[in-house]
């Protein structure tokens, strides 16, 4: 067995990720402006379904689906696993509000 370098293809992959620097920049910044803003939604006391408008208070009586504690607090996290929710389902017409990206 012979360890063979093939340190030109290994140049060429830098050389795309130095060309694919900027792209994965800007959606990184993207996604970091989607994720502040699913933080201030969550920090809000309630979150009006974008469907039907139904106000839903973000501070319930919930429980977690990982570890399956139910308790009060945001909905969104759960104190006990540590599990963050990425959205919930309306208390009025069930469909999903996604919050984090
Ligand atoms: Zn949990
Ligand atoms: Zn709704």
């Amino acid at each position: 067995m012979r360890e063979r370098k093939d340190s030109f293809g290994g140049f060429w992959v830098l050389w795309l990720h130095v060309l694919a620097l900027p792209v994965t920049f800007v959606l990184g910044a993207a996604k970091l402006v989607r994720t502040l803003r699913g933080y201030q939604l969550a920090s809000r006391s309630s979150l009006d379904c974008p469907h039907c408008g139904y106000s839903n208070p973000m501070n319930v009586l919930a429980s977690c689906e990982g570890c399956g504690v139910t308790e009060f607090g945001s909905r969104l996290f759960c104190t006990s696993c540590r599990a963050f929710g990425r959205g919930f389902d309306c208390g009025k017409c069930r469909a999903t509000i996604k919050v984090f990206p």
